[in-house]
């Protein structure tokens, strides 16, 4: 088992959950995070600290949401580790406020 993210995540992009990931498992491209599940400890720390409850423990994941496990496999095996915080990304706040948060 591991944790990941979904798709709330897209275009978001706040950060919070790097600063408090102990094993720097979080990769990313211009539009979202992505877990590394082969470093992931299921430690739970990312969960909470994301604004938009981007953040599942894949034992945890609605069912509409498995295509996610793989998508964080493939994407953080090829994509750049982000280890410090960012600026969220353009419009983050206005999609904050469409997902409900
Ligand atoms: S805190 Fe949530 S929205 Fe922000 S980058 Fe992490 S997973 Fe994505
Ligand atoms: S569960 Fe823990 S180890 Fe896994 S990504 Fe979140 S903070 Fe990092």
């Amino acid at each position: 088992m591991t944790t990941i993210v979904t798709g709330n995540c897209d275009m978001c992009r706040f950060t919070d959950c790097v600063t408090v990931c102990p094993m720097a498992c979080f990769h990313g491209d211009e539009r979202m995070l992505y877990i590394n599940p082969v470093g992931c400890i299921d430690c739970g720390a990312c969960l909470p600290v994301c604004p938009v409850r981007a953040i599942y423990e894949v034992k945890n994941l609605p069912a509409d949401l498995r295509p996610w496990i793989a998508v964080n496999a493939e994407k953080s095996a090829a994509l750049p580790r982000f280890t410090d915080r960012a600026q969220p990304l353009p419009g983050a706040l206005e999609r904050k406020k469409q997902l409900g948060f």
